[in-house]
């Protein structure tokens, strides 16, 4: 899959014990190092994600009968779900409705017996595994992160995880409750947006993370699905014009979780997140359960290849810097939206051959990275962490420095590696963009350089 394209691996905790979890991401990392690339490892808290306890092979739902729905972690029936949430029968009422497997299947909840709902099955279907279970996230008493969620962050905090994802998100406070350090001393955090309230409070979310996920698999069944694409686009937008990475996820080569190629649907849909402007997308089933997880990788990075070529990358910039623009509040902010404003016209205008970007948070490359400039972007830091985490940025080539000091040496060394690496050549010019104080947060040097 690395081979194929891979640049980040997610880890999704609802699926598996911390045990098999901490065993896969070291075997990751394994891979990565021995394939020398600077691959990110996401892991994902599941939050008050709800699944249904364990089906014995496939069970086959028929649409218009009754299931007994209780809560527990038993195994599961065709006739009697078990569903892994405490507060089942205290959160729901009659008429609510729940999506299974990420919508194929609807149930209503009918009447009470005892201590189970009774559901009446709307749309069936086929279930097998532990389907996840929808339940409106206004109904819910649990808050996201759980204090389930906050130990397995401990375990991959310690061994030094590049990012973890927060799920059923509600507000900034959520984010801020997981109360890691600031990248790159702690993992990048990303929100994944799942509920409406999370859609009401979108610019908060998107200023306390790192980056965020598109979550449409569980986003899907909390708002009108007519809505949906309309959500992607303006979570695109509004990300990256504050410079975080957006993740698109879920279904997006669903047919291959069994097929050899795609539907003709998924493949403009990938190509459609690309022209959103989407920094990364992202596989779920298909390569976690499907038949060729390698084929599936290498399917969407040659159509999401294919898109790059077409993105109307001018439109892009010009619409950016109208959004950017309009009222700058605060001064470090106006400063890095004018600078690297300044880099985007000077690359396209002089036509440099790269942007050499110098930062130890990722910062710079990923304020750039929001103009979607035509020229390689060349991420340097000393922090091997950061260089993992820009895996996730659109168009960066992440590359590891050994330190930076004395601000003129450092661009020295930056170049002659980007030279050594094969990225430019002598004589090249090149735009250098940094921030000159050791805090993050601020891209306030430009510099227009030959290369040695
Ligand atoms: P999940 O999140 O796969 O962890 O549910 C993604 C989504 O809801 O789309
Ligand atoms: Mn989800």
């Amino acid at each position: 899959m690395i081979d194929a394209g891979m640049d980040v691996a997610r880890l999704n905790l609802s699926q598996t014990s911390l045990e098999r979890a901490l065993e896969r991401y070291h075997r990751v990392r394994g891979a990565a190092e021995a394939a020398r690339v600077p691959l990110g490892i996401l892991v994902d808290l599941p939050g008050p994600k709800i699944r249904l306890g364990a089906f014995e092979g496939a069970a086959v739902i028929e649409g218009g009968s009754l299931i007994r729905l209780t809560p527990g972690d038993g195994k599961s029936t065709a006739e009697a779900f078990t569903v892994n949430y405490p507060n089942l029968l205290t959160d729901l009422r009659l008429g609510d409705r729940l999506t299974l497997g990420d919508g194929s299947i609807l149930l209503e909840i009918d009447h009470i017996d005892a201590d189970a709902f009774i559901a009446r099955v709307i749309f069936g279907g086929t279930l097998q595994g532990r389907p996840g279970v929808h339940i409106p996230s206004d109904r819910l008493t649990l808050n996201s992160p759980t204090d389930q969620d906050l130990r397995l962050l401990d375990a991959f905090v310690a061994v030094g995880v590049d990012m973890v994802a927060l799920s059923f998100v509600r507000s900034a406070h959520d984010i801020r409750r997981v109360g890691l350090e600031p990248a790159p001393r702690g993992p990048l955090v990303v929100a994944k947006i799942e509920t409406r309230a999370a859609i009401e409070n979108l610019d908060g979310i998107i200023a306390a993370s790192g980056a965020v996920m598109i979550a449409r698999g569980d986003l899907g069944s909390e708002c009108s699905i007519e809505d949906l694409p309309h959500h992607q686009k303006e979570i695109i937008t509004r990300c990256v014009a504050l410079g975080r990475p957006a993740i698109t996820a879920t279904q997006m080569l669903e047919s291959m979780i069994s097929a050899p190629s795609p539907t003709r649907a998924e493949a403009s849909d990938i190509a459609n997140a690309v022209f959103d402007g989407t920094s990364a997308i992202m596989l779920s089933a298909e390569t976690a359960i499907g038949i060729d997880p390698v084929n599936v990788v290498s399917t969407m990075a040659r159509i999401a290849r294919r898109a790059d070529q077409a993105f109307d990358y001018d439109g892009w910039a010009s619409s950016l810097r109208k959004a950017q623009l309009q009222e700058p509040t605060q001064v470090d902010a106006a400063v890095t939206d004018v600078m690297t404003m300044a880099t985007w016209r000077a690359a396209t205008d002089i036509g440099v051959k790269a942007i050499v970007c110098i930062s130890r948070s990722g910062f710079t490359v990923r304020a750039i990275a929001r103009f979607r400039p035509q020229i390689q972007i060349l991420g340097f830091s000393p922090e091997e962490r950061t260089v993992r985490q820009l895996s996730l940025s659109w168009g960066a080539t992440p590359l590891l420095i050994d330190a930076i000091d004395d601000m003129e040496s450092t661009v020295q060394r930056a170049l002659r590696s980007a030279r050594d690496g094969g990225y430019i050549k002598p004589g090249d010019l090149v735009a250098v963009l940094a921030g000159s104080s050791a805090t993050a947060g601020m891209t306030d040097t430009l510099r227009m350089l030959r290369c040695p």
